[in-house]
Order: structure tokens, then C-alpha cells, then sequence
């Protein structure tokens, strides 16, 4: 019988760091426990069945599969989501996109909020979870990608947020906001990184958008202002070295106030106007 200290040390070396905390989460997994408890039962030996379900993660990692769909669920914001291979994995970058947008968001008074291609609702999830008053609108081209994004919202009992399905604008269907934020797709189509890492299993829809990775930026800057209110700012994330022409393109149809921000990376990561 192992331990849960040698079956961890069986998949990692002194040193690896991140193999031995992916490990643990994934033997965590498999025992329905958290990493806190496995340090305090390090001489436990795991039945039989829990071994076999951790090695058969521990397989699937070693493919390639992201341990967020091989455990269901990834922490975003203050919050834990589940997530599927239908949806986006939610990324730490992303928090900006939330941050910038809390900024502009009153506490006080109603507030009218759109994410458009929610995915797993990370974004439209942490900004309501911040401005009780402020009502979300989440859409998704996907009809998949919704019934995650809901099952999360239902989960976590937020009120304030509801769904549409629809591509880009067209979910919005006549409404206008005081907010308009998205993370959508900005990879280029034959960007070598779709065949790499966690991006070769999540959905190519939500990562590439066309030959620049700009054409989802180029439709919603064009669309989104017949949904916003007068004064309403535009927020999009995208790619590092994108920052220049997503402005440009705000310019072009009018947009004020245009602006980049950096990742903690220090690498652009958002740009914003207001209409
Ligand atoms: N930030 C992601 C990546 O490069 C891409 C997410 C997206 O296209 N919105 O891994």
C-alpha cells in the first residue's frame, strides 16, 4: 500500500515544483479532499480505487489535458466555476478586464453591464459579485458555454445576472448599456500556440479569430455602439502586441478617451473607449 507521500513522490522530483503541486491538486481530486489535508495525512494510504482514478489523471495530464477540465472547477476573482472543455479556462490576466470595470461601475445606484462571450461567465460573474445593484447581462454564441455560465450563476446565487445567447451584439437585441466588456477571441488562426499547452484543448472559437486575430475586436467596436448609453466605455482584452490597432480601430468608429492598460506582466492586455 502507498502512502500519499510516496504516490506524490512517485510523480514528482525534488525541485519540480509545479509537477508536485499539480499532483497534489489532482490527488486531492481523486480523494474529494483539499491540498491542506493531504499535508496533515502524508502517512495515510489511499484505497485502492482512489489510486487508480489519480493515476488515470495523473495519465491525462501527462497528455496534455489542462487540470481545470480534469478537475472541473478553477478559481477566478474571489470565486470557484466550473468549467468544461466547452468553455474557456479563466485566466488570472483577465482580473484587469474586472478591475478596470469595477472602476467605472457606481455602488450606489443601478448600473447596466454587458459581457459579451461570457464562456464559463467569469467576468459578468466577479462584477456582479462586487455591484449588487448593478444588472449583467452575460451572451455566448455558444449554446454549451451558457449552460456552464448558468449552472455557475445558479451556484453561487447571484441575482443580478442574466444570459443571452446570440454572436457578439446580436444577443443584445435592442438593449443598451452603460458598459460593455469582452474577452473574446484575438489569437491569430495560424498561431503556432493553438497547438500548444492547455490552448490545444479549449474551444478554438473562443481563442482564434481570424488571419489578424482582430476580426471578434473589429465587430464588437463596430457594433457595440448602437447598445451603449452616452458616456458608456467599451472594454476589451486582447493580445500583447495588439494594443496599437485595437485602438486605432476604436478611433475609427468614434470612440473617446481611448487607452491600453498592462497585465501584471507588464504586457498590453486592455483597451477601452468611451462612445
Ligand atoms: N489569453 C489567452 C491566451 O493567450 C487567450 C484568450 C483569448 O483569446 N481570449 O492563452
Amino acid at each position: 500500500m502507498s502512502t500519499i507521500r510516496e504516490l506524490l513522490g512517485e510523480y514528482s522530483s525534488p525541485g519540480e515544483v509545479e509537477a508536485r503541486h499539480e499532483a497534489e491538486i489532482l490527488l486531492g481530486h481523486a480523494l474529494g479532499r483539499d491540498r491542506a489535508w493531504l499535508f496533515t495525512h502524508s502517512q495515510d494510504a489511499p484505497d485502492a480505487e482512489a489510486i487508480v482514478k489519480f493515476r488515470q489523471l495523473m495519465q491525462a495530464r501527462e497528455r496534455g489535458e489542462p487540470v481545470a477540465y480534469l478537475i472541473g472547477h478553477r478559481g477566478f476573482w474571489t470565486l470557484d466555476l466550473l468549467v468544461t472543455p466547452e468553455v474557456l479556462i479563466p485566466r488570472p490576466e483577465t482580473e484587469l478586464l474586472v478591475e478596470l470595470a469595477l472602476e467605472r461601475i457606481p455602488e450606489d445606484r443601478e448600473f447596466r453591464v454587458a459581457d459579451l462571450g461570457t464562456g464559463s461567465g467569469a467576468v459578468a460573474l466577479a462584477i456582479a459579485s462586487e455591484r449588487p445593484l448593478a444588472s449583467v447581462l452575460a451572451t455566448d454564441a455558444s449554446t454549451a458555454a451558457l449552460v456552464v455560465a448558468r449552472e455557475n450563476a445558479t451556484r453561487l446565487e447571484f441575482g443580478n445576472v442574466e444570459f443571452a445567447h446570440g454572436n457578439w451584439c446580436d444577443a443584445l437585441a435592442g438593449q443598451f448599456f452603460d458598459l460593455i466588456v469582452s474577452n473574446p477571441p484575438y489569437i491569430e488562426a495560424e498561431d503556432d500556440h493553438l497547438g500548444q499547452g492547455d490552448l490545444r484543448f479549449e474551444p478554438r472559437s473562443a481563442l482564434a479569430s481570424g488571419s489578424d486575430g482582430l476580426d471578434a475586436i473589429r465587430e464588437i467596436i463596430e457594433s457595440a455602439t448602437g447598445h451603449m448609453n452616452r458616456g458608456a466605455w467599451l472594454l476589451l482584452e486582447h493580445g500583447y502586441d495588439q494594443g496599437d490597432r485595437v485602438r486605432a480601430i476604436l478611433r475609427s468608429h468614434g470612440y473617446s478617451e481611448t487607452r491600453t492598460w498592462k497585465d501584471f506582466a507588464g504586457r498590453d492586455r486592455i483597451s477601452g473607449g468611451m462612445s
